[in-house]
């Protein structure tokens, strides 16, 4: 019953493949135009809306139909399956690949390359390697900061242009990076805990071992909270060149414990006072500069005037090839606080010279410190010496003496007067060490001032 120009063949083609095969490969086998078919179609009465076309095609893409059971020639059967072939090479090279670098190209500022991946549903690899094809790369420092704004954000970054089924991927990416962020946090922090345990059992044990060993030994009450007291030697405190003694007032653990509380518990966090990421374009400034002063000004000086990290000025100075050893961090902070004249700073803004100026001063304040005298002692001192002219100890202060720098009276004992060959110092303890401060100053003065 053909007609209108159709065949038989053509009209059982029409009745038994619409709905297995796409258009395109219809037409392809009927040899008509898509107008023709459509006319054809409509006359028999098929007519497949869109979101039925749309599937017959996904599902003859994704799996090729049996094709035995259709009325089809060998000839029209081979023919079918090199069409689809095509078909799928072309969406995979063309199609796909424009469709994947228009979301690379949006995403790529925006998202690290894990989400980017994710709202694609491809490997990262496949991302990082369209984005070199299509030149849109982003350099380590950036992904990084992509990475952690990403895992760090409190709700799911939103992006634009994407369909309803990636914006689903890209929230299942974020909550999963999260997940597992404080997975890792979890796991550091009981691990550092652990250790902490560890440390604290193993100077009970060496404490006990010392004290059998010499039941006379003085111990030393830690300023922590661990509220125990321990021999006063670097077994049991961390050093510290600032303290009379070379030694902190904390004991080991409760350094350690301070630290790992005061890090946030297993992570770093990034606040105010830890510094800010600087952006792109700051960054090459920024390196400049760290490059160009990094002789010159002290990094604590660097990192407040630009309110950065220590992390992010140890990463500015790599970039910028600066090496500096503890040793050298400490002449220069050495020159610069005897620095006779005030260099010039062409790299930096008025505003920031202006900064420097403000923040040099605190931090020639915070120096000095350093070689004034040590009003902590001498308040102890006083309450010592006063504690002995109470009644209760009247005898052994009968005899007492006045220093001869600051005039202060105190008790002849060691405690106030050092002892030197048999003799008894004129001048108090906190004279003494200022008077050594001072000596020190002066030295350090010749050795680095004039050579900023
Ligand atoms: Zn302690
Ligand atoms: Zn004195």
């Amino acid at each position: 019953m053909a007609s209108a120009g159709r065949s038989e063949r053509a009209e059982q083609l029409i009745r038994e493949c619409s709905g297995v095969l796409p258009s395109v490969i219809l037409r392809d086998l009927l040899g008509v135009a898509p107008a023709t078919l459509i006319r054809w179609r409509t006359e028999l009465g098929i007519r497949p809306t869109l979101s039925e076309s749309k599937r017959i095609t996904s599902a003859f893409l994704n799996e090729l139909p049996n094709l035995n059971i259709l009325p089809l020639s060998d000839e029209e059967r081979k023919r079918i399956r090199l069409l689809r072939l095509e078909w799928m090479q072309r969406r995979t090279t063309g199609d796909e690949e424009e469709q994947q670098i228009a979301v690379i190209r949006l995403q790529t500022a925006r998202l690290p390359t894990r989400a980017i991946a994710a709202i694609l549903d491809v490997s990262e690899s496949t991302v990082l390697r369209l984005q070199k094809k299509y030149a849109v790369s982003v350099d380590r420092a950036q992904r990084r900061r992509l990475e952690h704004r990403f895992a760090t954000s409190e709700s799911c970054p939103s992006a634009a242009g994407l369909t309803k089924l990636q914006q689903q991927r890209l929230v299942a990416c974020w909550r999963e990076v999260r997940r597992q962020r404080a997975k890792s946090d979890r796991k550091a922090n009981a691990a550092k805990c652990a250790f902490a345990e560890r440390l604290l059992t193993s100077l009970r044990a060496l404490r006990s071992e010392r004290l059998h060993q010499e039941p006379s030994l003085v111990l030393s009450r830690c300023s922590g909270e661990c509220g125990e007291q321990w021999p006063r030697d670097a077994a049991f405190f961390v050093p510290n060149w600032r303290s009379e003694d070379g030694l902190a007032r904390r004991c080991k653990y409760c350094s350690y414990e301070r630290l790992r509380r005061y890090k946030g518990g297993g992570r770093k966090r990034r606040n105010k006072a830890r510094g800010r990421v600087p952006s792109e374009s700051e960054w090459s400034r920024l390196r400049g500069i760290v490059k160009e002063y990094s002789d010159l000004l002290p990094g604590i000086l660097l990192r407040h005037l630009f309110r950065l990290g220590e992390g992010t000025l140890s990463r500015l100075r790599r970039d910028a090839g600066v090496h500096l050893t503890a040793a050298k961090a400490k002449k220069i902070r050495w020159r610069w606080y005897f620095r006779t004249r005030s260099p010039e700073f062409p790299l930096l803004t008025d505003k920031e010279v202006a900064r420097l100026y403000l923040l040099t001063k605190g931090y020639d304040t915070y120096t000095s410190r350093r070689f004034e005298r040590d009003t902590r002692l001498e308040a102890y001192l006083r309450s010592e010496a006063l504690k002995l002219r109470q009644p209760s100890s009247a005898p052994q202060s009968a005899d007492v003496r006045s220093c001869r720098g600051c005039a202060a009276v105190y008790p002849a004992l060691p405690a106030f007067f050092k002892q030197r060959n048999g003799s008894i110092e004129p001048r108090c303890k906190v004279c003494l060490k200022h008077e050594a401060a001072m000596q020190r100053k002066a030295q350090l003065r010749i050795r680095f001032s004039g050579r900023v």
